[in-house]
């Protein structure tokens, strides 16, 4: 569904991203981890069309997406929920959701935000409670659901998460993981960005690592998982005790 070949992503002189390649298959979810300033968010920017100043291939379905601004890319069937959600604190709730359905608004499809809203309300009910409510007032995770409902707003294909479990209680980060895992059985194709490798790697497909713009490893989560590098750097002290003494 999405395939990226020697991508390097630029901020003028510096290169972020240095010749990255990765794959995502229809109905899969797929993890980036890696340590702060690693090239995920860089990544993730480049595919929404947010850093323009890159070279390499992207393609979404077979088409690139080089040239392509944000709504563009949001038309193509692909959303970002972003580092820090993002939302716009003194509207409500539910202005901030229909601002994900901008690219549908546009083209008149009212019937699609409809069932849009719909999707969203069946997914996150306490939305709905809050419906009227200032964004800002929300707590973190419902926050973040918030962010995860207005990138749904646009019904896309390909949902692309850029730390989702930031500052949230461990129990929410649960919670977040699960949404996850109810979005792909509706047929969603993920690709999330954490710090939170372990929580990442439990619900994922495949993953890979990054480490100063490149990747130095991937496979499948429950490999990465196991892997001693990643247990070491990613998964840290407590876990590996943990995982050694439970295998
Ligand atoms: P984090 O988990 O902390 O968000 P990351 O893996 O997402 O880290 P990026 O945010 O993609 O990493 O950063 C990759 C590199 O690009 C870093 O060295 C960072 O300093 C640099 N960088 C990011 N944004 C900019 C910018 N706007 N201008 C210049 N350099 C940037």
């Amino acid at each position: 569904m999405l395939r990226i070949r020697n991508l390097k992503c630029f901020y003028g002189q510096i290169m972020a991203v240095k010749g990255i390649s990765l794959s995502v298959k229809q109905g899969e979810i797929i993890t980036l981890i890696g340590a702060n300033g690693s090239g995920k968010s860089t990544l993730m920017e480049a595919i929404s069309g947010l850093l323009p100043d890159w070279t390499g291939e992207v393609l979404f379905e077979g088409k690139s997406l080089k040239g392509m601004d944000p709504p563009a890319v949001v038309r193509a069937g692909i959303s970002l929920v972003p580092e820090g959600r993002m939302i716009f604190p003194p509207m409500s709730v539910h202005d901030n959701l229909i601002l994900g359905a901008y690219t549908m608004l546009k083209k008149k499809a009212h019937d699609e935000v409809k069932i849009a809203m719909e999707e969203v309300n069946t997914l996150f009910p306490i939305l709905r409670e809050r419906f009227d409510q200032p964004a800002g007032t929300l707590s973190g995770g419902e926050q973040q659901m918030l962010a995860i409902g207005r990138a749904l707003m646009a019904r896309p294909r390909l949902l692309l998460l850029d730390e989702p479990s930031m500052g949230l209680a461990p129990l929410i980060v649960e919670k977040i993981m699960m949404v996850l895992e109810v979005l792909r059985k509706k047929g969603l194709t993920i690709l999330l960005v954490e710090q939170n490798a372990q929580a990442a790697l439990a619900v994922a497909d495949r993953g890979y690592v990054f480490e100063t713009g490149s990747v130095v490893l991937e496979g499948a989560a429950d490999e990465l998982l196991a892997d001693a590098n990643v247990k070491r750097a990613y998964l840290g002290k407590d876990y590996e005790e943990f995982d050694d003494a439970n295998r």
